[in-house]
């Protein structure tokens, strides 16, 4: 349950214990003989928010899909030929690698991504970002897990380590979208969260006034490691978006510098063309 609806049910049920207990008094006054456990949950949150297509906004149609099937058609998904280190779409089949990889260092061993950074998916991430719709995970999450679920698997992570998000934004946010991102993926491909695997220790530089070269150090010098179990080897790094694989470089490298073998990326959107 995310900060927003613990938020509305502490106002709903004011003198109602903790927990459980408190979740189930509100479900019995707003469904009485309510089924139990996540259905009812879910059916609950659907109660309090409708969910909202993740393309047009609106309230996704038909009841209970996660995006209008008309929308899902908008979206330009990502199509093979792909770069094998960033995901993004290559122009030459016969290349392994985008020009951008192709032409500097990448810690990264492989990524996929969902989207094209076009008109319609940055409304969507707009929407995940900053208009308080952590839902959207749900239909990101479960277009990549169809779509490269195999794939992903078969690079065998052990956990996936969201993007960590500068501190000062997340609480402005309530949220970091890399974390529930990586949450809704997690629960898709059955495998653990590392939230607090890497953090961002402080508000970094505006990163736009920087050039390439101090961009990357003003990035490494904020990502850091922190909290992860040991002997982790091999991780999927998510993140809602990849443009210039700057931060993705910061995080696999800080990743690396602590042991790891492997680290790949899944993005919800690629920005910019091979
Ligand atoms: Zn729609
Ligand atoms: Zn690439």
């Amino acid at each position: 349950m995310g900060n927003r609806e613990r938020w509305i049910l502490e106002r709903l049920v004011p003198e109602g214990s903790s927990g459980q207990k408190r979740d189930s008094r509100l479900w019995e006054r707003l469904v009485p003989g309510g089924s139990t456990g996540k259905k009812r949950d879910s059916r609950l949150l659907e109660l309090l928010y409708p969910r909202r297509c993740p393309v047009c906004g609106d309230v996704a149609w038909p009841k209970g899909a996660l995006a209008c099937p008309e929308c899902r058609r908008k979206l330009a998904f990502i199509e093979e030929p792909t770069c094998k280190r960033c995901g993004r779409e290559i122009s030459a089949p016969e290349m392994e690698f985008c020009r951008d990889c192709a032409s500097r260092k990448r810690s990264l061993d492989g990524a996929v991504a969902l989207l094209h950074y076009d008109a319609a998916a940055r409304r969507s991430i707009a929407g995940f970002k900053y208009g308080g719709r952590p839902e959207y995970a749900d239909f990101y999450a479960e277009e990549l897990a169809r779509r490269y679920g195999r794939q992903l698997l078969r690079w065998r992570p052990q956990a996936i380590v969201p993007v960590p998000a500068d501190r000062r934004r997340q609480r402005v946010r309530g949220y970091n979208q890399a974390q529930v991102l990586a949450e809704r993926l997690g629960a898709a491909l059955h495998l653990p969260v590392l939230p607090q695997a890497l953090i961002r220790r402080r508000h970094t530089l505006a990163q736009k006034e920087l050039g390439p070269a101090a961009r990357q150090k003003n990035l490494e010098q904020a990502i850091e490691i922190y909290r992860y179990p040991p002997g982790l080897a091999r991780v999927l790094l998510a993140d809602d978006i990849y443009t210039t694989g700057s931060t993705a470089e910061a995080c696999a490298r800080a990743l690396k510098k602590a042991g790891l073998r492997q680290v790949y990326g899944v993005w919800v959107c690629v920005a910019g063309a091979d």
